[in-house]
């Protein structure tokens, strides 16, 4: 039988409104501008170079180097659910 061993979080944390802030400033730009890291081969480019499939059930958005998928955006009327699941990183400039 293994044992498993729960790893102390000895530093102090708050919950996650503490991220309002820096998000919205994050998210509050137009994201093409921004340079995704791709998790797969680790080219950085622009989100405006990647290809993006449009289909009926979905956006996927895939690398331009590896052809990963970078990003899926589904919508409906009322909701939008994205992810980034395959950047390893998002590099936003400040304004
Ligand atoms: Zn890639």
């Amino acid at each position: 039988m293994t044992e498993h061993h729960r790893t102390a979080h000895p530093a102090p944390h708050v919950d996650g409104n503490a991220l309002a802030g820096p998000l919205a400033e994050l998210f509050a730009f137009d994201v093409t501008d921004a340079v995704a890291r791709c998790g797969s081969c680790g080219t950085a480019d622009v989100v405006a170079r990647a290809m993006v499939y449009r289909s009926a059930v979905g956006t996927v958005v895939r690398c331009p180097a590896c052809d990963d998928v970078l990003a899926t955006l589904v919508e409906s009327d009322d909701r939008i659910w994205f992810s980034m699941r395959g950047m390893s990183a998002i590099e936003v400039r400040r304004r």
